[in-house]
């Protein structure tokens, strides 16, 4: 295309609530054969409720959530969110101390004297925790119910998990379907769990040896470069921190508009309505742009 049919492209994306970094993306978006989709907040609203929650043997369930609150409040994961969100119901939530988070992995804090800490599995040991057989078990259990499952550790010990569910976002399956209508392959990454993530895939048709579950940041870079090496020219659309290096990798980066501003820094392409709809007008926008299609 000339660049001057580049800009009207660029300059109608905008009216679609597209907002395109530079003309060559247009061409860029063209190659795409593959879209890599971030599950929370991407496929799904990203907006978890706390459905149950289960203390180890002498903690109590209330105690526990506000402990998780606490730590919580200083993270901007919808996970934490949710948390917060529960724990503000059952009453007052401490101020938390000393906060640091592990994007893909959770939270640490001090609440009053103690140590809280709050995600994955491998976060609670790299954090001096000591899970048991028995722990992990009912870890597994749990996300075998379908929720996202997190653990919490008291002063070193574990005291139990907050399990947690999201809502697929209604347009999803419709617009995962144009995809496959245009010829490309949609895959699912995502740092939470392989029960949930095959669950959700089902709901919006992708199919099940395209589910990348239990991958940390570094590890959705490394799915990007994998697939590229293998040939594939890769989308990747995402909201999160953990999805900032993908979208870089990817040889299309798109954000949803809601998410996090390193997302949207990193990508190459914003969508503001958040509806994956509008990864298809993307790829229309940028065929009829290119003349691949009248
Ligand atoms: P996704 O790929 O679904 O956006 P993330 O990479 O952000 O997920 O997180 C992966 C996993 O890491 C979560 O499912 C959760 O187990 C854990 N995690 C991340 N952030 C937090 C947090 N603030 N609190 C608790 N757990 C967290
Ligand atoms: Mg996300």
């Amino acid at each position: 295309a000339t660049p001057i049919g580049l800009l009207v492209g660029t300059g109608r994306g905008a009216q679609l609530g597209i907002l395109i970094r530079g003309p060559q993306v247009l061409e860029d978006t063209r190659k795409i054969d593959t879209v890599l989709l971030d599950k929370t907040g991407t496929i799904t609203e990203g907006t978890l409720a706390v459905t149950s929650v289960s203390p180890a043997a002498g903690f109590d369930r209330s105690e526990l959530l506000g402990w998780a609150g606490a730590a919580e409040s200083g993270s901007e994961h919808p996970i934490a969110a949710a948390i917060v969100t529960a724990a503000r119901a059952e009453g007052a939530v401490d101020e938390a101390s000393s906060f640091t988070s592990a994007p893909g992995g959770g939270v640490r804090a001090a609440v009053g004297a103690r140590t809280v800490v709050v995600g994955r599995a491998g976060w609670l040991t790299e954090n001096g925790v000591t899970l048991t057989e028995a722990h992990l078990t009912d870890l597994a259990t749990a996300q075998q119910g379908g929720t996202t499952s997190i653990m919490v550790a008291v002063d070193g010990a574990f005291a139990g998990l907050i399990n947690l569910t999201d809502t697929v976002k209604q347009s999803s399956a419709g617009a995962i379907a144009e995809l496959k209508r245009l010829g490309l392959r949609p895959v699912l990454l995502t740092g939470d769990n392989t029960a949930v993530a095959r669950q959700v895939a089902a709901t919006v048709g992708i199919a099940a040896e395209d589910v990348y579950a239990d991958v940390l940041p570094e590890g959705k870079v490394q799915t990007v470069r994998d697939l590229q090496a293998r040939g594939r020219v890769v989308a990747m659309v995402g909201d999160g921190v953990n999805d900032a290096p993908a979208l870089a990798q990817a040889d299309l980066g798109v954000a949803m508009g809601s998410g996090t501003d390193v997302a949207i820094e990193a990508a190459d392409l914003t969508i503001m309505g958040n509806d994956l709809h509008q990864v298809v007008q993307s790829i229309e926008l940028s065929r009829k742009t290119l003349g691949t299609i009248k």
